[in-house]
C-alpha cells in the first residue's frame, strides 16, 4: 500500500496513474482486516496526489444476534489527499509557511506515498454498527440463550394473547409477500 509518487509529483496536474492493492493487510482498533484489495487511482492535482480507491477486505468480530464469530466483507470508497513534504517538486510558487502534516496522509522525502494508515481508519469506519455471522443468523433465544442456528428450542415466543398472535401473524404474510 506504499507507491513511489516521484514521477506524479513532477508531472502536469491532472496527470493520473492507475494502482491497485492486492492482498493487504492492516490493523486498526482491535480489528485486523485482511485480503485488501482493489484498483486505486493516484491524480495529480495542483498541492497534493488524490488517492481514490474501491477496497474491499475481510475481518472477524462477533456476530450481534448469536455472538458467535463472524467473518465480515468489508467495503469501502476510499478519497483522501496526500500532501508531498518536497513541495517545491510540485509548484514554484512559494509554500504555504509550514503547515500541519496529516501523518496518515504526507508524502514522505523519498516521495513515498503510504495509505496504509488512511485506509486503516476508514475500513475502521466501514464497520457495520451491529455485525452479523449471516445475512439469516437466527440468533439468540431470549428465554433459553440456545443459539437458533444450531438448535431450535421449544420455547413460545409468540405473544400469548390471541389477539396479539394475530397481529404477528399477519406482520409475517406482510413481510412475506414483500419479500
Ligand atoms: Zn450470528
Ligand atoms: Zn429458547
Amino acid at each position: 500500500m506504499i507507491f513511489n509518487v516521484a514521477s506524479l509529483l513532477t508531472a502536469r496536474e491532472g496527470a493520473a496513474r492507475q494502482a491497485s492493492v492486492e492482498d493487504g493487510e492492516v490493523y486498526a482498533d482491535r480489528h485486523r482486516f485482511s485480503k485488501i484489495n482493489g484498483p486505486v487511482e493516484l491524480l495529480r492535482t495542483d498541492r497534493t496526489i488524490l488517492v481514490s480507491a474501491t477496497i474491499t477486505a475481510r475481518t472477524d468480530d462477533t456476530c450481534s444476534r448469536c455472538l458467535q464469530p463472524a467473518t465480515l466483507d468489508i467495503e469501502t470508497e476510499f478519497e483522501e489527499e496526500f500532501e508531498p513534504v518536497n513541495r517545491d517538486l510540485m509548484s514554484d510558487r512559494p509554500a504555504p509557511v509550514e503547515s500541519d502534516f496529516d501523518p496518515a496522509l504526507v508524502i514522505d522525502s523519498r516521495n513515498m506515498l503510504d495509505m496504509t494508515d488512511a485506509l486503516a481508519q476508514a475500513l475502521s469506519l466501514a464497520m457495520p454498527l451491529a455485525p452479523i455471522c449471516s445475512i439469516d443468523c437466527a440468533g439468540i433465544c431470549t428465554t433459553c440463550f440456545a443459539n437458533r442456528n444450531d438448535s431450535t428450542c421449544n420455547c413460545d415466543d409468540q405473544p400469548t394473547d390471541p389477539r396479539w398472535r394475530a397481529l404477528a401473524e399477519l406482520g409475517a404474510q406482510t413481510t412475506n409477500s414483500n419479500s
